[in-house]
């Protein structure tokens, strides 16, 4: 089984982690594709290795000696490399560095550095190919990857590797320079090799065994996701559960690649394993697991707009929608009853101007019916089997009208793999306790 693992801040952050990383490649064979992120926090207030090159690029930016941060980060990797007894020269790589930010250079190759050495440190310590990044993962200048190119040249240098180390978080524009993904990024060059490379399977390695069921800060020790589809994943990461960076699932998922979310920290776990399909999950008559998750987020704001023989007009909705649309700002839901309808969205987004868009709605539809209300939190219960199961929603709001909360809001996704309920703000935590209890043994 061909796999790419690609292993996260925590797992680099010293030469202690760097040992667990090199013991979980060497347990399988097929780990042969290795992407690592730049050292993160070794504890909470650490610092992690690109916010103080984030950090070193402001200093030359505003022209205040940079030396001082830059010491902490090559302390940082020397420590790595004397722990683990390494015959690499770092000094060299540093002087580049420096020359480089002494003339001014882009932020994202400092920032890129993280990760660069990083891989190098690795490389040595297993003994393996390091392959920069720059040479095979590939940019337009807008910005997108140029995925043929990046693929070509990745299968290449690939084929000719035993064992590779390959930094994470960058790649190169077409005259040469270095291009950084967003922020946690490493997790999309990780999906984009297992892609390349039609790895069987794309492993993310974290400081956590995968996904739980709810957020154990409400639920006490919730259950592990085992197996999710990214269908499912997508709903409950919207609502705030998120261990992947959102654009690192395309790749993998387009190649129907199943990443599987594991613990360095925790090898033995077999972690979340999200698939494409998930026949199986829908088709497991274990009636103990149902759903797969739930998650939610407070602060949301309703606009509610009622009309007389609403049913019987065209195109209220959407001269509602376009008060919001001609503002840029984006919905979320849009549950409608026979001669009403209400537009959710986060609360935030309206702040300022909740009162001017009221009174824009009522003369858009015609109504005086406009109200708004703040204090809704939205708690997704998401579950495939569900589509194929009666019963589900009556459980789900017995569960909340047993523990007296008030559901002020209902919208199921289209899709049926999930119920989406709005309560009160002061209830959300209760309302969760109560459905995980309710369908979670
Ligand atoms: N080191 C980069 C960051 O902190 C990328 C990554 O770790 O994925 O954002």
């Amino acid at each position: 089984m061909l796999k790419v693992a690609k292993f996260g801040g925590t797992s680099m952050a010293d030469a202690v982690q760097f040992k667990k990383v090199n013991e979980i490649v060497k347990d399988d064979e097929g780990r042969k594709f290795v992407v690592v992120s730049a050292p993160g926090k070794r504890f909470k207030e650490d610092n992690k290795i690109t916010d103080l090159l984030y950090l070193t690029h402001a200093h030359i930016k505003y022209s205040v000696p940079y030396a001082p941060v830059f010491k902490i980060i090559e302390d940082r990797f020397n420590s790595i490399k004397e722990e683990l007894k390494l015959n690499i020269d770092l000094d060299h790589e540093f002087e580049a560095i420096k020359e480089k930010l002494d003339n001014k250079c882009d932020e994202d190759y400092i920032v890129s550095r993280g990760e660069y050495l990083s891989a190098m440190l690795l490389a040595s310590y297993m003994e393996c190919d390091f392959i920069d990044a720059k040479d095979v993962i590939f940019f337009n200048y807008d910005g997108t990857v140029n995925v043929v190119k990046t693929h070509e040249k990745l299968a290449d240098a690939l084929k000719a590797s035993k064992k590779a180390i390959i930094p994470g978080f960058y790649g190169s524009y077409p005259d040469g320079s270095i291009k950084t993904f967003s922020r946690g990024g490493s997790d999309i060059t990780g999906s984009i090799i297992s892609a390349a490379v039609k790895a069987d399977v794309y492993e993310n390695w974290t400081d956590v065994s995968g996904f739980l069921m709810a957020d154990p800060r409400i639920v006490k020790e919730p259950k592990q996701i085992q197996k999710i589809t990214y269908q499912e994943l997508r709903e409950l990461s919207y609502m705030g559960a998120s261990v992947l960076h959102d654009e690192a699932v395309f790749p993998a998922r387009q190649a129907g690649i199943p990443i599987n979310i594991r613990n360095t920290n925790e090898p033995d776990n077999p972690g979340t394993i999200i698939v494409g399909e998930g026949k199986d999950i829908a088709e497991n008559h274990d009636d103990n697991h149902i759903i797969t998750g739930i998650a939610g987020k407070k602060n949301f704001a309703v606009f509610y707009i009622h009309k007389e023989h609403m049913a019987n007009e065209v195109g209220v909705i959407k001269k509602a929608l376009e008060v919001f649309d001609d503002r840029g700002i984006s919905i979320d839901h849009v549950p409608s009853g026979i001669d009403s309808f209400s537009i959710v969205l986060p609360a935030e987004e309206v702040e300022r101007i909740s009162h001017e868009l009221v009174e824009e709605l009522k003369t858009k539809c015609n109504t005086e019916n406009v109200h708004m209300y703040k204090n809704l939190s939205l708690i997704t219960t998401v579950g495939i089997k569900m589509a194929f199961k009666p019963g589900i929603s009556a459980k789900l709001f017995k569960a909340l009208g047993d523990n007296s909360i008030n559901i002020r809001m209902i919208d199921q996704g289209s899709s049926e793999i999930n119920i989406i309920v709005g309560v009160e703000d002061r209830d959300f935590e209760k309302a969760i306790k109560a459905i995980y209890d309710a369908f979670v043994k």
